[in-house]
């Protein structure tokens, strides 16, 4: 049987296509991270959030993050992930790429007659996220995305909960201090690569849709960049 694998790619080389130095922007991005997350554990700790590890119900819709949160995941999983799970990823993002492809495409595509956003697109696009494991396990979840870190813990627009059912139901009625997700996520777009948003497949395709390597080729491990770019927009 042959099967596909997909190479470790040089992320920092992708990134200095597009003018961007990663390794700074990851510090930038590391501390806005830490500070959300100091904020989040700091207002929930008494509230008793009945999120519990393994429940992966957020991670089962369209998920969205922007280049530099793809490449810090994707560096987290390239340095800690064993080669065999980094190919079932990828070939589980590909996958889901092909099943939505015209979804997702849209998404990156012009905004909807009559529509001021892509929220109706996306609000159709339902997947499991390619990178959880077997057990509901996020595998990156150290360097998941900004909104990953601010479901269920974080206000929305209308100061209502961000978040699922069962957290809305948690805290309905209760008076509340939490951080509001928007502007703490848009403190992304002050660092490079972070100008749009996308799917983790969509990631996956463009990264890796034209490179799998076949299964006789043991030169998996040195870095290649991808055959083809989209363009990438710095934020600087
Ligand atoms: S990367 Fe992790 S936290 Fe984000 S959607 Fe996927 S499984 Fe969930």
């Amino acid at each position: 049987m042959t099967s596909r694998r997909y190479p470790r790619i040089d992320l920092g080389a992708l990134a200095l296509e597009a003018g961007a130095d990663l390794a700074d922007a990851f510090l930038r991005l590391k501390k806005i991270y830490a500070d959300i997350d100091r904020r989040n554990a700091t207002h929930t700790a008494d509230l008793d959030l009945p999120c519990h590890r393994a429940c992966s119900g957020c991670c089962e819709e369209a998920v969205f993050l922007s280049p530099i949160e793809f490449f810090y995941a994707w560096d987290h999983a390239q340095r800690n992930l064993s080669d065999e799970v980094r190919n079932e990823i990828v070939a589980r993002g590909l996958r889901i790429y092909r099943q939505h492809q015209t979804l997702i495409d849209a998404l990156s595509g012009p905004v909807p007659v009559g529509d001021h956003d892509h929220t109706s697109l996306a609000v159709q696009l339902r997947f499991r996220c390619p990178l959880l494991g077997a057990g509901g396990q996020c595998q990156v979840y150290e360097a998941r995305e900004v909104y990953a870190r601010l479901f269920g813990c974080s206000f929305n627009e209308e100061s209502g909960i961000y978040g699922c059912d069962l957290v809305g139901a948690h805290l309905a009625d209760r008076t509340l201090t939490l951080v509001r997700a928007k502007p703490a996520a848009e403190r992304i777009l002050a660092l490079p690569l972070s100008r749009f948003q996308q799917v983790y497949p969509w990631y996956f395709q463009w990264v890796y849709g034209a490179i799998g390597i076949e299964e006789q080729d043991d030169d998996d491990n040195k870095p290649q960049m991808p055959k083809s770019s989209l363009p990438i927009v710095s934020g600087d």
